[in-house]
């Protein structure tokens, strides 16, 4: 790959007066690194800056709420005050030095503020009165007054960010905020000037549309962001959308539209908002926008899973959009431009959307990280490495995630690093996760740390067990423990005649279950999912009992909804609140772990176990007594998921 292969991405573009240095834009998005107060600091200024020093030819800040019922939590970025402009100006600042070019995104969330500063119900307030499904939350209906004070917080809102020195504003009009409340004929159920017929739904964005650009003037770029489509039964339909965008630009106002795909308000419509690996390909929002395109005369940017170049040049080259928003691709790989630009395509290291660490952080309630590179989220802790005062020989036990981080960020602090890994082949546990129906691509984060551990010089012996003679033959000065973990297993003293296999053995595929099976998982991971979609769809009539409220409960809310629509089309049975009690010939008895009343499922065949892992501590065991520095990581200190692995590998690399 070279530099010429991607001459569309890397062309400059102007949006109205506005020329970015090249398509590759920032999008804005939720990284809850500003403070509880919303005001942008020095955080959210390293991880914006990072993307630009990189290249970036446009970030868009987080979307910003324009008064006090305008967001969707309350540490949403604020543009209500002019208390937020010296945030905003010291980023645009920061930006521009860098030679970036920095737009300001406006929210009003309206039915969609799923949380109230003191943890009550939030007052929302709407089109209509029409409930939003997945946060249960009942809208007030707007009068015409306060729409109207409304359209003036947008103006006076974008107003502020020009004053702070941005060179463009965006409206969140996607993702059914309140934008697309109005616009979509399912939720706007009003009857005045702004409910009914298209023209009349369309008034709000036209409204808010017309103040922005009166108050920025002609100089500041503007563009409006949709959703293409819902994706939902009951959201926006994408000729809905398409009217709206050709509007737009017939308008004269904007000087550049951005489609994006989902809206927050169903599960079905939620998990197109950062759409997992189970739930979209690489780019596929680019049928929308070729659509759209059709109808536009302005520069159209589309975000909808680009985490590869050549995707983004392909929908450029071909003429489906004009420039590519690219979140998670800089969330994983900061330089991801750099390397683009460089022809070091081979070396970024790609978003695998399992939506763990960046969007699954926010749903949690933390800040933006991304669990193949941890430093993301974490510029001012962990964003540079320093190099080691003194080269160690350092020996890596086990080539998991763990392992091959910790390896390959102390190659690059000058330290002499072997990584030995017992099995043929370097991943771990990885690897089983990529087996996973619908989840290759998690393999992505196999395939990125090993060119990362080669990128740093790092020695890799495979089928090498680490010992203690191993460490002292080889004089190390330090080891990192990173040998993972075995599945785990119950009790077996009450589990007497019927056939017992672990959910690790279905997946790898190296032990046979009978026609009907019973899944018992108290993990509630993507393991037990797993391997009831294997068994499904091979077959096996399959129930899944779960100690939690669903299997999947501890996955990343879109993962988690998508899982539960895959088992349900698999026609796999749920059992929730079941813990496993014992099993006895064809019977498997299951305790409600709430009424703590007996289950019982009769003829099972197979009884699947899935309860986790156990660390491996053989070798911990077999050194406590040697004096050498040692780190332990992982899944062997004590099982959880790759993005505590490669976390704790990196703090290991950098204490060493
Ligand atoms: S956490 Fe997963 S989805 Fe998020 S940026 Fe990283 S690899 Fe992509």
């Amino acid at each position: 790959m070279t530099y010429s292969q991607f001459p569309h991405l890397l062309s400059p573009i102007k949006l109205g007066k506005v020329e970015l240095r090249n398509r590759i834009i920032f999008p804005a998005h939720e990284t809850l690194l500003q403070g509880d107060d919303g005001l942008l600091n020095d955080a959210y200024i390293a991880y914006q800056v990072a993307r630009t020093r990189a290249g970036a030819g446009l970030n868009i800040l987080t979307a910003a709420s324009i008064d006090e019922f305008s967001f969707t939590q309350p540490s949403q970025p604020r543009l209500d005050s002019d208390e937020a402009i010296p945030g905003y100006r010291a980023v645009a600042k920061a930006i521009h030095a860098e030679a970036g070019k920095v737009f300001a995104q406006l929210l009003h969330a309206g039915r969609e503020m799923y949380s109230a500063p003191d943890g009550t119900s939030p007052l929302t307030f709407s089109a209509s009165d029409t409930y939003a499904e997945r946060f249960h939350i009942r809208p007030r209906a707007l009068q015409v007054d306060e729409i109207a004070r409304i359209v003036e917080a947008y103006s006076a809102a974008a107003a502020r960010a020009v004053e702070a020195g941005v060179d463009g504003i965006e409206i969140c009009g996607n993702q059914g905020n309140l934008p697309a409340q109005f616009l979509a004929a399912t939720i706007n159920r009003r009857t005045d000037d702004y409910g009914g017929p298209f023209s009349n739904r369309f008034r709000f964005i036209m409204e808010v549309a017309q103040s922005v650009r009166s108050a920025i003037g002609p100089d500041i770029a503007f563009g409006f962001r949709l959703s293409a489509a819902d994706l939902d039964n009951d959201g926006l339909e994408e000729d809905e959308s398409l009217e709206a965008l050709a509007r737009l630009d017939a308008s004269g106002l904007v000087d550049y539209l951005h489609i994006v795909l989902g809206t927050p308000s169903t599960r079905a419509g939620a998990m197109h908002i950062v759409a997992p690996m189970e739930a979209a390909e690489t780019g596929y929002v680019t049928p929308f926008a070729e659509r759209a395109k059709r109808r536009l005369t302005v520069p159209l940017v589309a975000t909808g899973r680009f985490n590869t170049p050549q995707s983004a040049e392909s929908a450029i080259a071909q003429g489906f959009m004009d420039a590519a928003g690219m979140t998670r691709a800089m969330i994983c790989d900061p330089r991801f431009v750099a390397k683009v630009r460089e022809g070091r395509v081979d070396d970024i290291r790609a978003c695998i959307a399992c939506d763990q660490a960046c969007i699954g952080h926010f749903q949690r309630g933390y800040s933006v990280s991304c669990i193949q590179f941890p430093e993301s989220g974490r510029e001012l802790t962990l964003g540079a490495y320093s190099m080691a005062d003194r080269a160690k020989r350092v020996i890596v036990a086990g080539g998991g995630p763990a392992g091959m981080k910790a390896a390959s960020v102390a190659a690059m602090r000058g330290h002499h690093v072997v990584l030995c890994e017992a099995s043929g082949y370097l991943g771990g546990q990885a690897v089983l996760a990529s087996r996973v129906s619908g989840r290759a691509e998690f393999g992505g984060i196999i395939t990125n740390l090993a060119r990362e551990v080669e990128l740093a010089g790092v020695t890799v012996r495979l089928r090498q067990k680490v010992t203690r003679d191993f460490i002292e033959r080889e004089g190390a000065d330090a080891v990192v423990l990173a040998t993972g973990a075995t599945p785990r297993l119950p009790p077996l003293e009450r589990i007497e005649g019927i056939d017992h296999i672990t959910a690790h053995e279905v997946i790898a595929g190296t032990a046979k279950a009978g026609q009907r099976v019973l899944i018992a998982d108290i993990t509630c991971d993507w393991v037990g999912v797993g391997a009831a979609l294997q068994l499904a769809a091979n077959g096996h009539d399959v129930t899944i009992a779960v100690v939690g409220v669903q299997p999947g409960e501890t996955l990343p809310a879109y993962v988690r909804d998508k899982a539960a629509a895959r088992l349900f089309e698999a026609g796999v049975m749920i059992i929730n609140y079941a813990r496993l009690y014992g099993a006895e010939g064809n019977t498997v008895y299951l305790e409600h772990v709430a009424a703590l009343k007996p289950i019982l499922v009769e003829g099972v065949d197979t009884l699947v176990i899935c309860h986790g892992g156990q660390a491996d501590r053989e070798l911990e065991r077999e050194i406590a007594a040697l004096p050498i520095e040692r780190h332990i990581v992982g899944d062997c200190l004590t099982p959880r998921t790759a993005e505590e692995a490669v976390l704790e590998g990196l703090k290991a690399a950098v204490a060493l």
